[in-house]
């Protein structure tokens, strides 16, 4: 018995890191999944099997860009389609760039807000009604310790973060006399592709070695200098779907090793 039994959770951009560890997370609760993201066809595929074949649940793949509300619009029908409701949104998908506000690219300022904001927009607004109808629901979103303070030569990350940390206070409360939901999760640093990905980056933004980057960029903004784990986060956001973390509502659940504290 799992406390998601019988019910669905959709994950924006699953088929990687902090993503993939909550849809694992939700599937070993029972409920059936929804998996969303980019990646190699044969890797995805075998990920869904796998969550199937492991917990005993169904599990289903939209391909949607979610900076397109058409193709948004389309995962939403195909999950309710597939299994009538959706009981678990996460907002998930997200995206970095890192540059000095000078250099930022305007298509990277463009595909930040529309991916790690406003999807979110598209994705609650086409399930709020139903959630307020069944009575429960869990909107779930992975923001930042970046939602609550900022770093420098990250403008549209920040940016967005912060208009996510907004947006779920609305959602809580719209969602308060309906057994809806509505909390962020504000990791600080992670070890995914995401990290990964914007040390180049920054060791060109500081003139700094990849080793100086962990070190003095990185972990540095972390007291406990060690990386938060999806694990970690997974068991975070399965909580909240819990009837204990009914009363959390509209809160910044800093999951930062201390960061935010400074
Ligand atoms: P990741 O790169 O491992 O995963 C990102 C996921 O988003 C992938 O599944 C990818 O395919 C998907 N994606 C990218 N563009 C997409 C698009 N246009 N449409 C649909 N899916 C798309 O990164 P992650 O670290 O797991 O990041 C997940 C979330 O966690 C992001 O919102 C990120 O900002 C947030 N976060 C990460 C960290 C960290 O240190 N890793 C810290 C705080 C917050």
């Amino acid at each position: 018995m799992g406390i998601l039994d019988g019910k669905t959770a959709l994950v924006t951009g699953s088929t990687s890191g902090i993503g993939l560890a909550c849809a694992r997370a939700y599937a070993k609760e029972g409920a059936n999944i929804v998996i969303n993201g980019f990646g190699d066809k044969d890797a995805i595929e075998a990920e869904r099997a796998g969550i199937e074949k492991e917990f005993g649940v169904k599990a289903i793949y939209s391909g949607a860009d979610m900076t397109k509300p058409d193709q948004i619009a389309d995962m939403i029908e195909q999950a309710r389609k597939a299994f009538g409701k959706i009981d678990v949104l996460h907002n998930n998908a997200g995206v970095q760039h890192v540059d000095p506000i000078e250099d930022f690219p305007i298509d990277k300022w463009d595909l930040i807000i529309a991916l790690n904001l406003t999807s979110s927009f598209h994705t609650t607004r086409l399930v709020m009604k139903q959630m307020k109808e069944a009575g429960w629901g869990r909107l779930i979103f992975t923001a930042s310790a970046h939602a609550l303070v900022a770093s420098p030569y990250k403008a549209a990350y920040v940016a967005a973060k912060h208009g996510i940390a907004g947006l779920t206070k609305v959602l809580a409360l719209e969602g308060a006399e309906h057994g809806v939901t509505a909390n962020a999760i504000c990791p600080g640093y992670v070890w995914t592709p995401l990290v990964e990905k914007q040390i180049p980056d920054t060791m060109k933004a500081r003139h700094m070695t990849k080793d100086e980057v962990i070190e003095e960029v990185i972990l540095e903004a972390q007291p406990t200098k060690k990386f938060v784990t999806v694990e970690q986060v997974a068991a975070l956001a399965v909580y909240l779907c819990s009837d204990a973390a009914e009363n959390i509502n509209g809160s910044m659940q800093q999951i930062d090793g201390g960061w935010v504290a400074q």
